[in-house]
């Protein structure tokens, strides 16, 4: 009884952050939409979250390996958070805040459109900046050239898998096959 108490107050709770309610945004459908989230880049998938493809460990996203300062673009709608540098890991790397604790990182990027900063509105699907291999990439330099692309709830990177596999062909702007709870 009083699990499912529970259970109830916290789909309550899922499907008000889904409506943006604590936010105060227009109400929107409560439901996640299957193929909301847009791959960000063009390219092959050489690497997923913990790794699932051979390479390296502990890794927090997808690698995206593309042509050096092809477009890389929002997967969904927000405002910028964050515009950073991190010379052994990231390099240049931005990050987007979205709806219902949600953020997306985009990494090694070799620059950005004119308009980046912190605050700035970009809708999914816009170009933020141009694929690269700055930070810690391998094999360095340009033969290393690649987005690395993570999906964050609540600044914690998620494990989402089954959206791809290793070796796959993806087209910025397709959809992303995978359900991200509050993003539609
Ligand atoms: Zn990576």
């Amino acid at each position: 009884m009083r699990r499912t108490f529970l259970r109830v107050l916290m789909i309550f709770g899922l499907m008000a952050g889904g409506l943006g309610l604590g936010a105060g945004a227009a109400p929107t459908a409560a439901l996640a939409a299957y193929g909301a989230v847009k791959w960000p880049a063009t390219g092959v998938i050489t690497g997923k979250v913990d790794d699932r493809c051979p390479g390296y460990d502990n890794h927090d996203g997808y690698d995206i390996a593309g042509n050096y300062r092809s477009v890389v673009s929002a997967a969904y709608s927000g405002s910028v958070s964050y515009v950073g540098w991190d010379a052994g890991g990231y390099g240049n790397f931005v990050i987007i805040s979205h709806a219902s604790g949600w953020s997306t990182l985009y990494g090694h990027l070799d620059g950005y459109v004119s308009r980046m900063r912190v605050g700035e509105y970009f809708n999914r699907g816009d170009g933020i900046g141009y694929m690269g291999y700055t930070g810690g990439v391998s094999p360095p330099g340009v033969g290393g050239t690649h987005l690395h692309f993570e999906m964050l709830r609540y600044d914690s990177p998620q494990v989402w898998n089954s959206a791809g596999s290793c070796g796959q062909s993806v087209t910025r702007g397709g959809a992303v096959p995978f359900d991200f709870a509050g993003l539609n």
